[in-house]
């Protein structure tokens, strides 16, 4: 059996970022930038209002209350038409630039109207008050972003406000997922003795889209060599990954086995785990001295979701230019329940539910039945702890927790 940490850097080591293009800014959450952002514009462009209220120099309103003649109002999207001169205000709403002469804003909260077109201002205003100065968001020239800062909601809504329409970005990678074995149906007849209902692809296609990838599903191939190998060569040539399900295993049927050892250079993997201890990679030829990762996931549905955790998921992201968190985040836990196991050699990745209690610590407690078909258990888990080789933790214990969500 080889150590998980050893399996994946073999994987990642495989697996070299995909090429850079140029992503409109609506196609970057997840994603991380391929290059450092320099904004050309201030934001806000100009001097403008923080609140509705009006414009004044705050000499005049020293020491409140004082009444000033209003002689113009402007909005948001307007300028005013003239300025400020001393006794007077311009009514302002909040984001319209500030008029030429005044320095200070004082909010409609802080007013009454007075009769003939006056104002009764009851705060005092100091220089600036009230006022956004242009750039006191972004400055032109600021570096906004760093290569490889991960876009989100708030930084696609930077980029917008500095003019940044599209960004450098590595591709999202094309994955093809498929699935294998002739006892899976996937159109809803009723089962036949022997069959089951197919739930890795239509689970995997999900996994991979969370992970930011375009998806390509071959459905179910037929444990057939002939046929399997054209499907996995069409699939190099038009994809950047490959991700089967089933068959990676000692079984006589097992044909991704047979086919990816003939045609791709695979290794086949016992990794110290428990689920997925079954796993194969290597790289299959796309064309063009393309090498092209495959990922030969075992059938078993909850070995095949923390295989691609454990491979895929990592392996993908780096593709697609991320540097760090290519894993997801590790944290101590406590044990709310023992986990029983026996020493077998491997790292067992027990299905954990955890939340923080009022201790301020993250409490788990495994999800329930823990054998590699039990995907019930695995939906409602959103971590998995990982247990070390031995005769297991008892309640009260810590235990490393790789959070799912
Ligand atoms: P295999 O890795 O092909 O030997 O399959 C291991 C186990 O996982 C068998 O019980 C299969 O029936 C089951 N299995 C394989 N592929 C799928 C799938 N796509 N959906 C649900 N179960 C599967
Ligand atoms: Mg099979």
């Amino acid at each position: 059996m080889i150590p998980l940490d050893e399996a994946r850097t073999l994987v990642l080591s495989r697996c070299e970022p995909l090429p850079v293009e140029d992503a409109d800014i609506r196609d970057m959450a997840g994603r991380p930038l391929a290059a450092d952002v320099v904004s050309v514009e201030d934001v806000p462009p100009f001097d403008n209002s923080a609140v509705d209220g009006f414009a004044v120099q705050s000499a005049d309103v020293a020491a409140p209350p004082v009444e000033l003649d209003v002689v113009a109002t402007v909005a948001a999207g307007a300028t005013s038409p003239v300025a400020v001169a001393r006794g007077q205000a311009v009514r302002i709403m909040t984001g319209a630039p500030i008029p030429a002469g005044a320095d200070a804003v004082v909010m409609v909260e802080d007013s009454q109207p007075v009769a003939g077109g006056r104002v009764r201002l009851t705060a005092p205003a100091q220089p600036g008050g009230a006022i956004r100065e242009a750039g006191s968001d972004v400055r032109a020239g600021d570096t906004v972003f760093r290569a490889g800062t991960v876009v989100g909601a708030a930084a696609i809504g930077v980029l917008a406000s500095i003019n940044v329409r599209s960004v450098p970005a590595r591709r999202r990678a094309r994955v093809a997922v498929l699935a294998t074995g002739d006892e899976l149906v996937v159109d809803g007849s009723p089962l036949a003795p022997g069959q089951i209902r197919e739930s890795n692809l239509t689970m995997l296609r999900q996994l991979l889209a969370d992970a930011g990838c375009a998806v390509e599903d071959l459905g179910v191939v037929r444990d057939d060599e002939a046929l399997l190998e054209d499907v996995l060569r069409g699939a190099a040539r038009r994809c950047d990954a490959i991700v089967t399900s089933g068959g990676v295993s000692m079984g006589d049927f097992d044909v991704v086995k047979a086919v990816l050892s003939r045609i791709a250079d695979m290794q086949w993997m016992q990794v110290a785990i428990k689920p997925a201890k079954p796993f194969a990679f290597g790289t299959l030829d796309g064309g063009s001295g393309r090498r092209v990762p495959v990922f030969g996931l075992p059938g078993n549905p909850v070995s095949s979701v923390v295989s691609f955790e454990m491979f895929a998921r990592p392996a993908l992201r780096r593709m697609m230019g991320h540097e760090r968190d290519l894993l997801r985040p590790v944290v101590r836990a406590v044990l709310d329940a023992p986990v029983r196991r026996k020493p077998d050699g491997k790292l067992h990745l027990v299905r954990v539910h955890g939340s923080f209690g009022p201790d301020g610590r993250l409490h788990v407690r495994d999800t329930g039945p823990q054998g590699s078909h039990q995907l019930a258990s695995t939906a409602v888990a959103n971590g998995l702890a990982l247990v070390p080789d031995g005769a297991g933790l008892a309640a009260g214990d810590d235990v490393e927790v790789l959070l799912l969500d």
